[in-house]
């Protein structure tokens, strides 16, 4: 693929999403996503080669939500390592990704680390006794490190806003607590979860900050190991199989791509050996993963034929 095609192939892409008028529903239960307009659209594509590749509002940043997942699983896989599957299973939940309904009948285990309940565990594992500002300013370091970008930033705002009006997130810490799976006060975690969710990042920061899941864990920019290949496998395997909550198998069909998505309306999707690709649309479909983003993430793996079910040439 030409750099001047994909070039080409985003600006297309942003034109003709700019003609949807479908373009789902904005997050409305955090109040200052409600705000966004849904006209927004962005998209970023960082090649294995160097090179990123951006179109429409993709400099713009956005709450990232639970695109903040991947980054934080893997923080906490690097804090201690293996054990994190004691706490947190692999399978898909098939519930939406703030159901508390699993978690009586299985003990207090989250299903996988990218739905609510999983999160807010990697959350208290990564929170390691320090004060969630702490934990949180690491954290901010980490992603800053993998995009090579210091100018990424907490909106506390949005923290603040969820931490008023997240009663089924404290519902499910609280009830984790009683089980033993949350270790600190479930404020605390909380606290640490709700700042993760609200980091803001454009397309073209996030596209990059994913680039090591497309070389097996190294950074191909500066040939830093972030994490071993089998775990960035790992990772891949479980945005793929989890990254979307009960829309996960639509995306994998009609996509072809590990991803993962946020109510902010981000999606990362990573093309293993190709490309880490992000997009932006606030707009919402019914399961909360952005209506446009899957769309334009079908159009363009469709036109550059980019799919890990795609046979090696
Ligand atoms: N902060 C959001 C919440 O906890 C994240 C949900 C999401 O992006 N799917 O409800």
């Amino acid at each position: 693929m030409g750099a001047s095609n994909l070039q080409l192939i985003l600006d297309e892409i942003v034109e003709e999403m700019r003609h949807v008028t479908e373009r789902g529903d904005v997050a409305d239960y955090i109040p200052p996503l409600a705000c966004i307009s849904p006209q927004k659209f962005g998209i970023a594509v960082a090649t294995i080669d160097g090179a990123c590749h951006i179109a429409g509002d993709a400099c713009e940043p956005f709450s990232i939500q639970s695109v903040s997942k991947v980054f934080s699983l893997t923080a906490a896989l690097d804090a201690v390592g293996e054990d994190l599957w004691d706490r947190i299973g692999v399978e898909p939940s098939g519930s939406p990704f703030n159901s508390i309904v699993q978690l009586e009948s299985e003990a207090g285990i989250p299903r996988n680390p990218f739905i609510n309940a999983g999160a807010i565990v990697v959350a208290d594992v990564l929170l390691g006794g320090r004060h969630p500002d702490a934990a949180m300013g690491a954290l901010l370091k980490f992603v800053q490190s993998l995009a090579d970008d210091d100018t990424i930033y907490v909106d506390h705002a949005v923290a603040a806003a969820e931490k008023e009006t997240g009663w089924r997130n404290a519902a499910l810490a609280n009830y984790m607590r009683d089980f033993g799976n949350i270790m600190h006060d479930p404020a605390d975690t909380l606290s640490l979860y709700f700042q993760q969710c609200s980091l803001a990042l454009s397309c073209e920061q996030l596209a990059k900050a994913g680039r090591f899941l497309i070389t097996d864990g190294v950074d191909p920019q500066t040939g830093y190991r972030v994490v071993t290949p089998g775990r960035a496998r790992r990772i891949n395997a479980l945005m793929l199989t989890c990254g979307h909550y009960d829309g996960s198998g639509e995306f994998a069909f009609r996509v072809g791509l590990p991803g993962k998505s946020g109510v902010g309306g981000g999606i990362l999707a990573i093309a293993p050996g190709i490309a880490s690709i992000a997009v932006w649309s606030p707009g919402l479909n019914t399961r909360g993963n952005s209506k446009l983003g899957t769309y334009a993430l079908d159009r363009l793996t469709s036109r550059v034929d980019w799919s890990i079910f795609e046979p090696p040439i």
